[in-house]
């Protein structure tokens, strides 16, 4: 038995995207010797995977560090590896500041992370950093790098479900945005690579697949593909019509104008394909969507939201917008919010907009101030909750099918699991608080509840 490398313990911020690099940077460890640990205090070197997308995440991305920096001072670990979004955004800056990173990973270095953790430094001593070159500290981008079905990846998600990132890096031009600045142009994993891992997914016990990517609904583009995330899709249901386990595929962050009606039919045509549409709009009036250079307008997304609808009746539609983008005005806010009002959406985010020194829309005029920003986040939430709170409403005394995922995070009393119109981690759950004579919940197994009262996003139910 070849001795171990040592224990690496890891922490993983930011988006699934971010979620899936460090479970193949977990699984690339194992691969190479290494053990994983879940006690940081035990491991020998310690990671994190960072993410920079606004100013919220970048400041836990460094207050993470900071913390785990702390360890290599009072605990076992000898290295501290720095991965991810940040990495690409400030790699510079950490090498500079940040004395404690021994090793820093970039997006497109992932499967690096062995040597990184291994003691292949990248930093030097203080009193050398004025001499080196620039580009020690930018150094050339590495090739674009996007895993596969081969690449070893170590799950981290509960058996039941999973996220298969099939695309990465994106080429539109939101003003607001720098993920393209650091994820790179837009790239589709092949076909058949992404098959092959929803099959293997399945094997292992699989229930829900979840489809990740910048944007999803370019899916196939650069495959030289036409509606390529539909083909995907009609793929992976044949996938899961033979697979033992799969049943539900979900896929998340579709581009309104990528919506086409063979996507929304496609998807109302196999029940393996789950009822569900999450489409970032961004925002609802003409003026501001045009600064962020996304074009359309509130009346052509209700347009949009109504195809949806009919094409695929009970589905469940997600999206999330920014307010206080430069020059909105308390009309445009007004627009948008009777916009949330007409469409009736089941799940929301709303992100207050923050500069980032490389985004567009950084030199645009008209900023809001923060004050106003955050008072606006707050109106349209909770706008949105009283929206919620009726939708989960009407859906008491319906019977549907749910996933269960084990004891409530709230109280250990109570059970919980998700329906196909609830995506994990972001939308609302079921609390099951009653169970049929002779039933007995379990982890990962998919059942019939019946839905006997509501919240404000979750919803109460009984095991039937
Ligand atoms: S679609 Fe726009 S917001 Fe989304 S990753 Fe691409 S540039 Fe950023």
């Amino acid at each position: 038995m070849e001795e171990s490398k040592g224990k690496v313990g890891f922490v993983s911020l930011g988006c699934p995207k971010n979620l899936v690099d460090s479970e193949v940077m977990m699984g690339v460890l194992q691969r190479q010797g290494w053990e994983i640990t879940a006690d940081a205090a035990d491991a020998d070197v310690l990671v994190v995977n960072t993410c920079s997308f606004i100013q919220p995440a970048q400041q836990e991305s460094v207050d993470t560090i900071l913390e785990l920096a702390e360890l290599k001072k009072t605990g076992k670990a000898q290295r501290l590896v720095v991965a991810g979004c940040m990495v690409e955004r400030f790699r510079g800056d950490i090498l500079r500041e940040m004395p404690e990173v021994d090793a820093l990973v970039g997006t497109n270095e992932i499967e690096g992370i062995g040597a990184a953790c291994g003691g292949a430094p990248t930093n030097v001593s203080a009193n050398l950093l004025p001499i080196l070159p620039q580009d020690f500290f930018d150094p050339r981008p590495t090739a674009p790098y996007l895993y596969d079905e081969l690449t070893p990846r170590l799950r981290t998600t509960p058996r039941h479900s999973a996220y298969i990132k099939i695309a990465e890096g994106c080429d539109h031009p939101c003003t607001f945005c720098v993920i393209p600045q650091y994820r790179g142009q837009f790239r589709s994993r092949r076909f058949e690579s992404v098959a092959a891992e929803a099959q293997r997914l399945g094997t292992e016990g699989a229930h829900e697949l979840v489809l990740i990517g910048q944007d999803t609904t370019c899916y196939g583009d650069d495959l030289g593909l036409k509606d390529g995330l539909a083909a995907l899709l009609t793929r992976l249901a044949a996938v899961a019509r033979e697979s033992e386990h799969l049943r539900w595929i979900r896929s998340l962050y579709f581009y309104p104008n990528r919506v086409t009606p063979k996507l929304l039919d496609t998807i109302a045509a196999h029940p393996q394909l789950c009822n569900y549409v999450d489409m970032p709009l961004q925002h609802a009036s003409a003026s501001v969507l045009k600064r962020m250079k996304r074009g359309a307008n509130g009346d052509i997304f209700l347009k949009l939201l109504e195809r949806i609808r009919a094409t695929i009746p009970g589905v469940a539609l997600r999206t999330s917008f920014i307010v206080g983008f430069p020059g909105e005005t308390e009309a445009d806010f007004d627009e948008l919010c009777a916009f949330v009002e007409a469409a009736q959406f089941d799940w929301m985010g709303v992100f207050g907009y923050s500069d980032e020194d490389t985004n567009a829309a950084v030199h645009l005029d008209g900023k809001v101030p923060a004050k106003v920003i955050e008072q606006r986040r707050r109106r349209l939430m909770s706008l949105q909750k009283r929206i919620s709170r009726r939708r989960r409403r009407a859906q008491v005394g319906q019977e549907m099918e749910i996933l269960v995922e084990g004891l409530s995070e709230e109280t250990d009393l109570l059970w919980q699991g998700r329906l196909e119109s609830q995506a994990p981690e972001i939308d609302g759950k079921v609390l099951i608080n009653d169970v049929a004579e002779g039933l007995t919940p379990e982890v990962g197994m998919l059942a019939r509840v019946e839905i006997t009262a509501a919240q404000d996003y979750d919803l109460i139910g009984r095991l039937v």
